[in-house]
């Protein structure tokens, strides 16, 4: 593996993944943002309510993304 030094490369961004998950008991939309995915995670409000997969999308591209 060849390292140049003395080059400045940009510092590569951690690889976010904004998922959003609905939670059917208490209908309510949860967005995470994680590092790696979140398989089975849980509604904040009910507990333990497993919250269903809505879609996933690129966090650099929801920085804009309002709570309408
Ligand atoms: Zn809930």
């Amino acid at each position: 593996m060849f390292i140049a030094q003395g080059t400045e490369y940009p510092t590569p961004k951690p690889d976010l993944t904004g998922t959003l998950w609905h939670c059917e008991k208490c209908d309510c939309f949860v967005s995470i943002h994680s590092a790696h995915l979140v398989e089975e995670p849980h509604c904040p409000v009910c507990v333990n309510e497993v919250l269903e997969f809505c879609m996933a999308f690129d966090s650099s591209f929801g920085q804009n993304v309002g709570d309408a």
